[in-house]
């Protein structure tokens, strides 16, 4: 049974997050959800890439328990030597790669035969134009579909990290393979999951954490990011938090979204339970008044939006910002919000002093240190650069 002192994965916290009746569902009831096509597929690639890769692993130093590096036997490879022609050497043919993937497809979840065939070329695809980049620009790769736990400043965490290369300076990239038809490079920004990969490995191994990946197998594209700074890693720490606490608290509110279409308990969900007959006529008319406010509600906002448009238009032609009516005078006011790029933030502000000072995720926080902070003008100017800012007017009445 999952309690609060089991170690919590990006998925548990992000269905908890989501939804943390349906949490308690899967992790506690451990009832099953249905199998769907494009898990089966993620898995089938999954484990048709680990095999691949596993034979050019070369293991690289862990830390021990008390956090020290610690080198074993297994660092020393003799593969390590004459890298890439010795990774090359040991890549499995294309033709074992693909006779794996036939006897690694899960058939399970797919809504036809005809959408599993389809899938099925797709895999074939993938995995031939993944197996050409591997010869080309062969990766070096210190663990593959590692398990690794961790105690997150006292939470315990653990994930399966797809894999883990040196990078040409040294350090470690960790790279997660996505089968998703679409991916961007904000999505690797903003990856929750490469942030919980990053502190795993970090707590693991004895090389730092330089460069974070999202790879989009269908395009073969890696989406790489920097490791994240401490701004990143304190707000995904905050929200692990507040699912830890949730579990120990015993807290399983039901919370509709927009994942309850594709929730498989909504039949047992008490947010979804019917109406009992005696009360569908009258909650049924409440309902369509309901319908019917909303309606005027918006063409309403649409109106004031338009006609506070055209005062705002009057009031910059003219100077002014006070307009008198026949009982009520209209005031402009103006109102500046900032966004800031954390990890841009988090590099401007590495080794400077003031950076464990302030909230990072605070944006006004970070403003007022880009505009009156004990720093260099320089890293001040940068600071601002890395923002960008919102100007809204809106109008107030007073009598
Ligand atoms: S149907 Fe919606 S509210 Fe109910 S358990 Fe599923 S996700 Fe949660």
């Amino acid at each position: 049974m999952a309690t609060a002192a089991a170690p919590l994965s990006y998925s548990s916290v992000r269905a908890y997050l989501e939804c943390p009746l349906r949490w308690k569902y899967l992790y506690i009831d451990r009832l099953s959800e249905a199998p769907r096509g494009y898990f089966s597929f993620g898995r089938t690639i999954h484990s048709v890439l680990e095999g691949a890769i596993r034979p050019l692993v070369l293991p690289s130093a862990r830390r021990t328990p008390t956090g020290r590096a610690q080198r074993t036997l297994e660092d020393f490879h003799p593969g390590s030597v004459g890298w890439p022609e010795a990774t090359r050497a040991a890549l499995p043919s294309v033709e074992s790669v693909l006779a794996a993937y036939q006897r690694a497809w899960v058939s399970e979840g797919y809504n036809s035969a005809e959408e599993e065939a389809r899938y099925r070329l797709l895999g074939a695809e993938i995995l031939q134009n993944y197996w050409r980049g591997l010869v080309h620009d062969p990766p070096q790769p210190v663990a593959v579909e590692e398990h690794l736990e961790a105690t997150w400043d006292g939470i315990l965490v653990h994930g399966y990290v797809d894999r883990i290369d040196r990078t040409p300076t040294g350090g470690l990239e960790v790279v997660d393979y996505k089968t998703t038809r679409d991916l961007s490079e904000a999505d690797a920004r903003q990856s929750d999951q490469l942030t919980l990969y990053q502190v795993l490995v970090g707590e693991n191994f004895a090389d730092p954490v330089e460069k974070l990946t999202l790879y989009h197998l269908r395009s073969q594209t890696p989406l790489r990011t920097d490791a994240r700074g401490r701004g990143a890693l304190d707000e995904l720490h905050g929200r692990v938090t507040s699912v830890r606490d949730g579990i120990r608290s015993e807290e399983y509110p039901p919370t509709p979204g927009r994942q309850c279409p594709r929730c498989d308990f909504r039949g047992i969900c008490p947010a979804f339970k019917e109406v009992p007959d005696t009360e569908r006529d009258r909650l049924g008319g409440l309902v369509d008044r309901f319908r019917e406010l909303r309606e005027r509600e918006q063409s309403l906002n649409q109106e004031l939006a338009a006609t506070a448009e055209e005062l705002h238009k009057a009031a910059e032609q003219l100077g002014v910002h006070r307009i008198p009516g026949t009982r009520i005078v209209a005031i402009r006011r103006r109102e500046e919000t900032w966004r800031f790029d954390g990890t841009e933030v988090d590099r401007i502000l590495a080794n400077h002093p003031v950076a464990g000072a302030i909230d990072r995720t605070d944006p006004n926080a970070v403003l007022r240190l880009a505009k009156q902070g004990d720093l260099p003008a320089e890293a001040r100017q940068a600071i601002t650069a890395a923002g960008s800012r919102r100007t809204r007017w809106y109008w107030e009445l007073e009598r």
